[in-house]
Protein backbone atom coordinates (compact mmCIF):
# COMPACT_ATOMS: atom_id res chain seq x y z
CA UNK A 1 0.00 0.00 0.00
CA UNK A 2 1.20 3.39 -1.03
CA UNK A 3 1.69 5.82 1.63
CA UNK A 4 1.65 9.68 0.32
CA UNK A 5 3.06 12.52 1.56
CA UNK A 6 1.07 16.02 2.89
CA UNK A 7 0.33 17.97 0.13
CA UNK A 8 -2.69 20.74 -0.20
CA UNK A 9 -1.90 21.16 3.98
CA UNK A 10 -3.92 22.88 6.15
CA UNK A 11 -3.23 21.68 10.15
CA UNK A 12 -3.86 18.02 10.02
CA UNK A 13 -4.93 18.43 6.34
CA UNK A 14 -3.11 15.33 3.90
CA UNK A 15 -3.90 15.65 0.04
CA UNK A 16 -2.18 16.18 -3.38
CA UNK A 17 0.52 14.14 -3.88
CA UNK A 18 3.48 14.83 -6.36
CA UNK A 19 2.73 15.06 -9.88
CA UNK A 20 -0.80 12.45 -9.78
CA UNK A 21 -4.38 13.54 -9.98
CA UNK A 22 -5.77 12.26 -6.19
CA UNK A 23 -9.29 10.69 -6.52
CA UNK A 24 -10.80 9.51 -3.09
CA UNK A 25 -13.47 7.26 -3.18
CA UNK A 26 -15.80 7.30 -0.05
CA UNK A 27 -17.43 4.14 0.71
CA UNK A 28 -15.62 0.54 0.40
CA UNK A 29 -18.63 -1.55 -0.54
CA UNK A 30 -19.60 -2.95 -4.06
CA UNK A 31 -19.83 0.42 -6.19
CA UNK A 32 -16.56 2.02 -4.14
CA UNK A 33 -14.22 -0.97 -4.52
CA UNK A 34 -15.17 -1.67 -8.19
CA UNK A 35 -15.02 2.27 -9.00
CA UNK A 36 -11.44 1.82 -6.84
CA UNK A 37 -9.90 -0.69 -8.10
CA UNK A 38 -10.52 0.97 -11.80
CA UNK A 39 -8.92 3.80 -11.46
CA UNK A 40 -5.84 2.09 -10.57
CA UNK A 41 -5.67 1.51 -14.74
CA UNK A 42 -4.29 5.06 -14.50
CA UNK A 43 -0.51 5.66 -13.25
CA UNK A 44 -0.94 9.19 -13.20
CA UNK A 45 -4.00 8.86 -10.78
CA UNK A 46 -3.77 8.22 -7.12
CA UNK A 47 -6.42 6.41 -5.90
CA UNK A 48 -7.67 7.01 -1.63
CA UNK A 49 -10.66 4.77 -0.42
CA UNK A 50 -11.77 6.11 2.82
CA UNK A 51 -14.15 3.33 4.68
CA UNK A 52 -15.04 2.73 8.34
CA UNK A 53 -13.96 -0.71 8.64
CA UNK A 54 -10.98 -2.87 7.85
CA UNK A 55 -13.05 -5.50 6.02
CA UNK A 56 -15.24 -5.52 3.31
CA UNK A 57 -18.31 -6.22 4.43
CA UNK A 58 -20.56 -9.28 2.24
CA UNK A 59 -23.85 -7.32 2.94
CA UNK A 60 -25.70 -9.88 -0.06
CA UNK A 61 -24.95 -12.35 2.97
CA UNK A 62 -26.05 -10.27 6.12
CA UNK A 63 -28.92 -12.97 6.74
CA UNK A 64 -26.45 -15.87 6.50
CA UNK A 65 -24.26 -13.82 9.48
CA UNK A 66 -27.41 -14.05 11.50
CA UNK A 67 -27.95 -17.33 10.96
CA UNK A 68 -24.61 -18.40 11.37
CA UNK A 69 -24.02 -20.03 7.97
CA UNK A 70 -21.44 -16.83 6.75
CA UNK A 71 -19.63 -14.19 8.22
CA UNK A 72 -20.02 -11.67 5.13
CA UNK A 73 -16.96 -9.76 5.64
CA UNK A 74 -13.83 -10.48 3.03
CA UNK A 75 -10.64 -8.75 3.73
CA UNK A 76 -9.48 -5.94 1.60
CA UNK A 77 -6.00 -7.40 0.40
CA UNK A 78 -8.17 -10.06 -1.52
CA UNK A 79 -10.21 -8.07 -3.33
CA UNK A 80 -8.53 -4.36 -3.46
CA UNK A 81 -5.63 -2.92 -5.72
CA UNK A 82 -2.27 -2.78 -4.53
CA UNK A 83 -2.26 0.60 -5.49
CA UNK A 84 -5.47 1.43 -3.65
CA UNK A 85 -4.17 3.26 -0.30
CA UNK A 86 -7.22 2.02 2.54
CA UNK A 87 -7.65 4.87 5.36
CA UNK A 88 -9.85 3.23 7.52
CA UNK A 89 -12.26 6.51 8.97
CA UNK A 90 -15.46 7.80 8.41
CA UNK A 91 -15.70 10.78 6.68
CA UNK A 92 -17.76 13.51 8.54
CA UNK A 93 -18.15 16.67 5.71
CA UNK A 94 -17.26 17.27 2.32
CA UNK A 95 -16.02 20.47 1.80
CA UNK A 96 -16.88 20.69 -2.51
CA UNK A 97 -15.15 24.01 -2.73
CA UNK A 98 -12.24 23.92 -0.74
CA UNK A 99 -12.16 20.09 -2.51
CA UNK A 100 -11.45 18.39 1.12
CA UNK A 101 -13.12 15.75 3.00
CA UNK A 102 -13.58 15.92 7.24
CA UNK A 103 -12.31 12.44 8.66
CA UNK A 104 -13.81 11.33 11.95
CA UNK A 105 -10.55 10.61 13.55
CA UNK A 106 -9.42 14.38 13.06
CA UNK A 107 -7.99 16.10 9.81
CA UNK A 108 -9.01 16.33 6.05
CA UNK A 109 -7.98 14.95 3.23
CA UNK A 110 -7.86 16.72 -0.09
CA UNK A 111 -8.57 15.35 -3.38
CA UNK A 112 -8.65 16.39 -7.37
CA UNK A 113 -12.38 14.04 -7.65
CA UNK A 114 -14.23 12.40 -5.27
CA UNK A 115 -16.18 9.27 -5.68
CA UNK A 116 -19.63 9.30 -3.54
CA UNK A 117 -20.38 5.77 -2.86
CA UNK A 118 -21.79 5.42 1.18
CA UNK A 119 -24.34 3.23 0.21
CA UNK A 120 -26.83 2.22 2.44
CA UNK A 121 -28.57 1.16 5.46
CA UNK A 122 -31.87 0.45 7.15
CA UNK A 123 -34.00 3.02 7.03
CA UNK A 124 -35.18 4.62 9.89
CA UNK A 125 -38.67 3.38 11.42
CA UNK A 126 -41.60 5.42 11.59
CA UNK A 127 -43.68 2.42 13.68
CA UNK A 128 -43.68 3.73 17.75
CA UNK A 129 -41.26 1.17 19.42
CA UNK A 130 -39.42 -0.25 16.45
CA UNK A 131 -36.37 1.74 16.75
CA UNK A 132 -36.29 0.72 20.64
CA UNK A 133 -37.17 -3.13 20.47
CA UNK A 134 -36.87 -4.22 16.86
CA UNK A 135 -33.60 -5.18 15.13
CA UNK A 136 -32.55 -3.99 11.94
CA UNK A 137 -30.04 -6.40 9.66
CA UNK A 138 -28.87 -4.42 6.96
CA UNK A 139 -26.07 -3.28 8.31
CA UNK A 140 -22.80 -5.61 9.54
CA UNK A 141 -23.08 -4.21 13.20
CA UNK A 142 -26.89 -4.66 13.07
CA UNK A 143 -26.68 -8.30 12.03
CA UNK A 144 -24.06 -8.65 14.80
CA UNK A 145 -26.39 -7.57 17.34
CA UNK A 146 -29.47 -9.42 16.36
CA UNK A 147 -27.15 -12.24 16.29
CA UNK A 148 -26.33 -12.36 19.61
CA UNK A 149 -30.17 -11.37 20.82
CA UNK A 150 -31.02 -14.59 18.70
CA UNK A 151 -28.10 -16.75 20.58
CA UNK A 152 -29.54 -14.98 24.24
CA UNK A 153 -33.08 -15.93 23.56
CA UNK A 154 -34.08 -19.69 23.73
CA UNK A 155 -34.13 -21.65 20.39
CA UNK A 156 -38.38 -21.98 21.03
CA UNK A 157 -38.73 -18.70 21.62
CA UNK A 158 -40.99 -17.07 18.44
CA UNK A 159 -39.06 -14.72 16.12
CA UNK A 160 -40.59 -12.32 14.00
CA UNK A 161 -39.36 -10.69 10.56
CA UNK A 162 -41.38 -7.49 9.43
CA UNK A 163 -41.26 -6.64 6.18
CA UNK A 164 -41.56 -9.50 2.94
CA UNK A 165 -38.82 -7.69 0.82
CA UNK A 166 -35.90 -10.28 -0.65
CA UNK A 167 -33.90 -9.41 2.43
CA UNK A 168 -36.84 -10.14 4.56
CA UNK A 169 -37.62 -13.44 2.93
CA UNK A 170 -33.79 -15.05 3.06
CA UNK A 171 -33.82 -14.25 6.60
CA UNK A 172 -37.41 -15.89 7.66
CA UNK A 173 -35.89 -18.90 5.63
CA UNK A 174 -32.84 -19.21 7.08
CA UNK A 175 -33.87 -18.41 10.49
CA UNK A 176 -36.81 -21.45 10.15
CA UNK A 177 -34.06 -23.82 8.81
CA UNK A 178 -31.76 -23.22 11.55
CA UNK A 179 -34.36 -24.42 13.80
CA UNK A 180 -36.47 -21.24 15.02
CA UNK A 181 -40.23 -20.79 14.88
CA UNK A 182 -40.50 -17.43 12.98
CA UNK A 183 -43.61 -15.20 11.79
CA UNK A 184 -43.15 -13.24 8.87
CA UNK A 185 -45.26 -10.11 8.75
CA UNK A 186 -45.63 -9.27 5.06
CA UNK A 187 -47.41 -5.80 4.90
CA UNK A 188 -49.98 -6.28 2.06
CA UNK A 189 -48.20 -8.53 0.00
CA UNK A 190 -45.03 -10.87 0.20
CA UNK A 191 -42.06 -10.05 -2.57
CA UNK A 192 -43.71 -7.19 -4.03
CA UNK A 193 -41.36 -7.20 -6.96
CA UNK A 194 -42.17 -11.05 -7.73
CA UNK A 195 -44.53 -12.18 -10.27
CA UNK A 196 -47.66 -13.80 -8.86
CA UNK A 197 -46.51 -17.35 -9.81
CA UNK A 198 -43.06 -16.70 -8.14
CA UNK A 199 -44.57 -15.06 -5.27
CA UNK A 200 -47.25 -18.81 -4.42
CA UNK A 201 -43.60 -20.33 -4.87
CA UNK A 202 -41.42 -19.10 -2.73
CA UNK A 203 -44.94 -18.92 -0.12
CA UNK A 204 -44.87 -22.40 -0.37
CA UNK A 205 -41.50 -22.83 0.40
CA UNK A 206 -41.68 -20.56 3.46
CA UNK A 207 -44.40 -22.52 4.92
CA UNK A 208 -42.64 -25.90 4.49
CA UNK A 209 -39.56 -24.34 6.24
CA UNK A 210 -42.24 -24.16 9.12
CA UNK A 211 -42.75 -20.10 8.56
CA UNK A 212 -45.84 -18.75 9.57
CA UNK A 213 -46.80 -15.68 6.58
CA UNK A 214 -49.07 -13.24 7.91
CA UNK A 215 -49.89 -11.28 4.99
CA UNK A 216 -52.89 -8.84 3.05
CA UNK A 217 -55.42 -6.53 4.56
CA UNK A 218 -54.45 -6.40 8.81
CA UNK A 219 -51.05 -7.43 8.43
CA UNK A 220 -49.29 -4.12 8.61
CA UNK A 221 -47.23 -3.68 11.88
CA UNK A 222 -48.45 -0.84 14.04
CA UNK A 223 -46.43 -1.11 17.42
CA UNK A 224 -43.62 -2.62 18.41
CA UNK A 225 -42.81 -3.90 22.30
CA UNK A 226 -40.39 -5.67 24.44
CA UNK A 227 -41.83 -9.26 24.04
CA UNK A 228 -44.92 -8.37 21.11
CA UNK A 229 -45.90 -7.13 17.76
CA UNK A 230 -49.22 -5.79 16.84
CA UNK A 231 -51.19 -5.44 13.74
CA UNK A 232 -53.48 -2.80 12.28
CA UNK A 233 -56.17 -5.30 12.62
CA UNK A 234 -55.58 -5.41 16.36
CA UNK A 235 -54.06 -8.75 16.74
CA UNK A 236 -50.43 -9.00 18.93
CA UNK A 237 -48.21 -11.53 18.05
CA UNK A 238 -45.44 -12.36 20.76
CA UNK A 239 -42.11 -12.16 19.83
CA UNK A 240 -39.09 -13.12 21.56
CA UNK A 241 -36.70 -11.19 18.98
CA UNK A 242 -38.22 -8.57 16.42
CA UNK A 243 -36.38 -7.98 12.95
CA UNK A 244 -36.60 -4.81 11.04
CA UNK A 245 -35.90 -5.46 7.28
CA UNK A 246 -38.57 -2.69 5.83
CA UNK A 247 -36.94 -0.72 3.50
CA UNK A 248 -33.38 1.13 3.22
CA UNK A 249 -32.00 4.57 4.30
CA UNK A 250 -29.41 6.24 2.50
CA UNK A 251 -26.36 8.51 4.73
CA UNK A 252 -27.09 11.93 5.02
CA UNK A 253 -23.53 12.98 4.49
CA UNK A 254 -23.87 14.69 1.01
CA UNK A 255 -26.77 16.78 2.48
CA UNK A 256 -24.88 17.49 5.57
CA UNK A 257 -22.45 18.81 3.15
CA UNK A 258 -24.82 21.08 1.36
CA UNK A 259 -24.67 18.99 -1.94
CA UNK A 260 -28.30 18.23 -3.62
CA UNK A 261 -29.90 15.07 -2.99
CA UNK A 262 -33.14 13.77 -3.87
CA UNK A 263 -36.00 13.22 -1.53
CA UNK A 264 -34.05 10.14 0.10
CA UNK A 265 -30.69 11.78 0.49
CA UNK A 266 -28.90 10.32 -2.55
CA UNK A 267 -26.42 12.29 -4.08
CA UNK A 268 -28.32 13.63 -7.14
CA UNK A 269 -26.40 13.26 -10.60
CA UNK A 270 -26.65 13.61 -14.12
CA UNK A 271 -26.62 11.22 -16.33
CA UNK A 272 -23.09 10.39 -16.66
CA UNK A 273 -23.17 9.84 -12.41
CA UNK A 274 -21.63 13.85 -11.91
CA UNK A 275 -23.30 15.71 -9.14
CA UNK A 276 -25.31 18.05 -10.34
CA UNK A 277 -23.39 20.74 -8.16
CA UNK A 278 -19.75 19.94 -8.92
CA UNK A 279 -17.99 18.23 -11.66
CA UNK A 280 -15.26 16.87 -9.76
CA UNK A 281 -17.89 14.82 -7.32
CA UNK A 282 -19.62 11.23 -8.99
CA UNK A 283 -21.76 9.39 -7.60
CA UNK A 284 -22.34 5.36 -7.51
CA UNK A 285 -24.23 2.20 -5.83
CA UNK A 286 -27.08 2.73 -3.31
CA UNK A 287 -26.32 6.27 -2.47
CA UNK A 288 -26.55 7.84 -6.41
CA UNK A 289 -29.63 9.31 -7.93
CA UNK A 290 -28.91 9.84 -11.39
CA UNK A 291 -31.33 12.41 -12.92
CA UNK A 292 -33.68 11.82 -9.85
CA UNK A 293 -34.46 8.50 -11.49
CA UNK A 294 -32.64 5.97 -9.06
CA UNK A 295 -32.19 2.42 -9.64
CA UNK A 296 -33.45 -0.33 -7.10
CA UNK A 297 -30.71 -0.41 -4.43
CA UNK A 298 -28.93 -3.94 -4.90
CA UNK A 299 -25.51 -5.01 -5.34
CA UNK A 300 -26.93 -5.46 -9.18
CA UNK A 301 -26.92 -1.84 -9.82
CA UNK A 302 -23.89 -0.78 -7.33
CA UNK A 303 -21.22 -3.44 -9.40
CA UNK A 304 -21.98 -1.85 -12.47
CA UNK A 305 -22.38 1.51 -11.51
CA UNK A 306 -19.00 1.65 -9.76
CA UNK A 307 -16.87 1.15 -13.23
CA UNK A 308 -19.13 3.81 -14.68
CA UNK A 309 -18.46 6.24 -11.88
CA UNK A 310 -14.16 5.59 -12.59
CA UNK A 311 -14.74 6.27 -16.18
CA UNK A 312 -16.79 9.39 -15.56
CA UNK A 313 -13.78 10.59 -13.45
CA UNK A 314 -11.04 9.71 -16.06
CA UNK A 315 -12.89 11.36 -18.69
CA UNK A 316 -13.30 14.59 -16.56
CA UNK A 317 -9.50 13.98 -15.98
CA UNK A 318 -8.64 13.83 -19.58
CA UNK A 319 -11.26 16.82 -20.16
CA UNK A 320 -13.43 14.29 -22.33
CA UNK A 321 -17.41 14.62 -22.21
CA UNK A 322 -18.29 11.21 -20.21
CA UNK A 323 -20.44 8.88 -21.37
CA UNK A 324 -23.85 8.68 -20.17
CA UNK A 325 -24.60 5.61 -17.70
CA UNK A 326 -26.02 2.19 -18.84
CA UNK A 327 -27.53 -0.46 -16.63
CA UNK A 328 -29.09 -3.59 -17.27
CA UNK A 329 -30.98 -5.59 -14.09
CA UNK A 330 -31.25 -9.65 -14.56
CA UNK A 331 -34.19 -9.86 -11.90
CA UNK A 332 -34.03 -10.87 -8.30
CA UNK A 333 -31.92 -14.19 -6.80
CA UNK A 334 -33.21 -14.92 -3.14
CA UNK A 335 -32.07 -17.68 -1.35
CA UNK A 336 -34.54 -19.88 0.57
CA UNK A 337 -32.33 -21.55 3.36
CA UNK A 338 -28.88 -22.89 2.20
CA UNK A 339 -30.73 -25.91 -0.08
CA UNK A 340 -33.51 -23.84 -2.68
CA UNK A 341 -33.79 -20.22 -4.16
CA UNK A 342 -35.49 -18.62 -6.44
CA UNK A 343 -34.25 -16.43 -9.45
CA UNK A 344 -37.03 -14.60 -10.69
CA UNK A 345 -36.18 -13.43 -14.20
CA UNK A 346 -36.73 -9.58 -14.99
CA UNK A 347 -37.36 -7.13 -18.22
CA UNK A 348 -34.76 -4.77 -19.08
CA UNK A 349 -36.76 -1.79 -17.02
CA UNK A 350 -36.69 -4.20 -13.63
CA UNK A 351 -39.84 -5.38 -13.75
CA UNK A 352 -40.38 -9.07 -13.04
CA UNK A 353 -41.66 -11.62 -15.99
CA UNK A 354 -43.16 -14.82 -15.60
CA UNK A 355 -40.07 -17.13 -16.06
CA UNK A 356 -38.29 -17.80 -12.63
CA UNK A 357 -35.51 -20.72 -11.62
CA UNK A 358 -36.33 -22.35 -8.45
CA UNK A 359 -35.75 -25.10 -6.06
CA UNK A 360 -31.83 -26.70 -5.96
CA UNK A 361 -30.75 -25.23 -9.20
CA UNK A 362 -31.99 -21.57 -8.15
CA UNK A 363 -30.33 -22.29 -4.61
CA UNK A 364 -27.05 -23.16 -7.06
CA UNK A 365 -27.26 -19.80 -9.07
CA UNK A 366 -27.44 -17.67 -5.99
CA UNK A 367 -24.53 -19.14 -4.58
CA UNK A 368 -22.77 -18.43 -7.90
CA UNK A 369 -24.27 -14.97 -7.48
CA UNK A 370 -22.86 -14.06 -4.29
CA UNK A 371 -19.30 -15.55 -5.10
CA UNK A 372 -18.90 -14.44 -8.78
CA UNK A 373 -19.64 -10.82 -7.15
CA UNK A 374 -16.38 -10.68 -5.03
CA UNK A 375 -14.87 -12.33 -7.79
CA UNK A 376 -15.54 -9.48 -10.05
CA UNK A 377 -13.96 -7.41 -7.38
CA UNK A 378 -10.84 -9.36 -7.22
CA UNK A 379 -10.71 -9.94 -10.61
CA UNK A 380 -10.76 -5.94 -11.17
CA UNK A 381 -8.03 -5.70 -8.88
CA UNK A 382 -6.21 -7.77 -10.47
CA UNK A 383 -6.62 -6.49 -13.94
CA UNK A 384 -8.50 -2.80 -13.94
CA UNK A 385 -10.72 -2.21 -16.90
CA UNK A 386 -11.77 -6.06 -17.32
CA UNK A 387 -15.50 -4.77 -16.32
CA UNK A 388 -16.08 -2.87 -18.97
CA UNK A 389 -19.90 -3.64 -20.22
CA UNK A 390 -21.98 -0.72 -20.50
CA UNK A 391 -25.58 -1.27 -21.22
CA UNK A 392 -27.98 0.99 -23.14
CA UNK A 393 -31.47 0.96 -22.04
CA UNK A 394 -34.13 2.47 -24.08
CA UNK A 395 -36.63 2.84 -21.71
CA UNK A 396 -34.66 4.82 -19.14
CA UNK A 397 -33.50 7.15 -22.01
CA UNK A 398 -37.66 7.28 -23.07
CA UNK A 399 -38.22 8.27 -19.59
CA UNK A 400 -35.91 10.59 -19.46
CA UNK A 401 -36.68 12.49 -22.33
CA UNK A 402 -40.52 12.32 -21.07
CA UNK A 403 -39.44 13.95 -17.74
CA UNK A 404 -37.24 16.16 -18.11
CA UNK A 405 -37.87 17.64 -21.67
CA UNK A 406 -34.81 15.85 -23.35
CA UNK A 407 -32.37 17.30 -21.59
CA UNK A 408 -31.38 15.84 -18.01
CA UNK A 409 -29.50 18.08 -15.80
CA UNK A 410 -25.83 18.59 -15.58
CA UNK A 411 -23.31 19.34 -13.71
CA UNK A 412 -21.54 21.40 -16.51
CA UNK A 413 -24.79 23.12 -16.68
CA UNK A 414 -24.95 23.95 -12.59
CA UNK A 415 -21.47 25.08 -12.91
C1 LIG B 1 -29.38 -9.05 3.93
C2 LIG B 1 -29.23 -8.36 2.60
C3 LIG B 1 -29.29 -9.11 1.43
C4 LIG B 1 -29.14 -8.48 0.18
N1 LIG B 1 -29.20 -9.26 -0.93
C5 LIG B 1 -29.06 -8.68 -2.14
C6 LIG B 1 -29.10 -9.46 -3.32
O1 LIG B 1 -29.29 -10.67 -3.28
N2 LIG B 1 -28.92 -8.83 -4.52
C7 LIG B 1 -28.70 -7.48 -4.60
O2 LIG B 1 -28.55 -6.97 -5.72
N3 LIG B 1 -28.67 -6.71 -3.50
C8 LIG B 1 -28.83 -7.27 -2.27
N4 LIG B 1 -28.79 -6.50 -1.13
C9 LIG B 1 -28.57 -5.05 -1.27
C10 LIG B 1 -27.08 -4.74 -1.46
O3 LIG B 1 -26.35 -5.29 -0.40
C11 LIG B 1 -26.82 -3.24 -1.54
O4 LIG B 1 -27.68 -2.67 -2.46
C12 LIG B 1 -25.36 -3.01 -1.94
O5 LIG B 1 -24.53 -3.40 -0.87
C13 LIG B 1 -25.08 -1.57 -2.33
O6 LIG B 1 -23.72 -1.45 -2.65
P1 LIG B 1 -22.96 -0.06 -2.44
O7 LIG B 1 -21.56 -0.28 -2.89
O8 LIG B 1 -23.73 1.04 -3.03
O9 LIG B 1 -22.98 0.20 -0.87
P2 LIG B 1 -22.59 -0.67 0.39
O10 LIG B 1 -22.34 -2.09 0.06
O11 LIG B 1 -23.63 -0.35 1.40
O12 LIG B 1 -21.19 -0.04 0.84
C14 LIG B 1 -21.08 1.29 1.27
C15 LIG B 1 -19.84 1.42 2.12
O13 LIG B 1 -19.66 2.81 2.44
C16 LIG B 1 -19.31 2.92 3.82
N5 LIG B 1 -19.65 4.26 4.31
C17 LIG B 1 -20.88 4.75 4.61
N6 LIG B 1 -20.77 6.03 5.07
C18 LIG B 1 -19.45 6.34 5.03
C19 LIG B 1 -18.70 7.50 5.38
N7 LIG B 1 -19.30 8.61 5.85
N8 LIG B 1 -17.37 7.46 5.25
C20 LIG B 1 -16.72 6.36 4.76
N9 LIG B 1 -17.40 5.22 4.40
C21 LIG B 1 -18.74 5.22 4.54
C22 LIG B 1 -20.14 1.82 4.45
O14 LIG B 1 -19.69 1.50 5.75
C23 LIG B 1 -19.94 0.68 3.44
O15 LIG B 1 -18.76 -0.03 3.70
C24 LIG B 1 -28.93 -7.09 0.13
C25 LIG B 1 -28.86 -6.33 1.31
C26 LIG B 1 -29.00 -6.95 2.53
C27 LIG B 1 -28.91 -6.13 3.79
Amino acid sequence: MRERSTGRSTGGTTGKSTGKTDVIVIGGGYAGVLAANRLTRRDDVAVTLINPRPTFVERIRLHQLVAGTDDAVVEYRDILAGDVRLVVDTVTRINAPGREVGLAAGGTLGYDHLIYAVGSGSAEPRVPGAAEFAHPIAGLEEAERLRAALDATPATAPVTVVGAGPTGIETAAELAEGGRAVTLVCGRVLGPYLHPRVRRSVTKRLVTLGVTVIEGPGATVTEVTHEAVRLDDGRELPSGVTVWTVGFGVPDLAARSGLSTDTLGRLLTDETLTSVDDPRIVAAGDSAAPSDLPFRMSCQAAVQLGPQAADTVVSRIAGEHPEPLGVAFAGQCISLGRGVGVFQFARRDDTANRFHLGGRAGAKLKEFICGHTVKQLADEAAEPGSRARRFTDAGRRRLLRAGEGGTPATAERAV
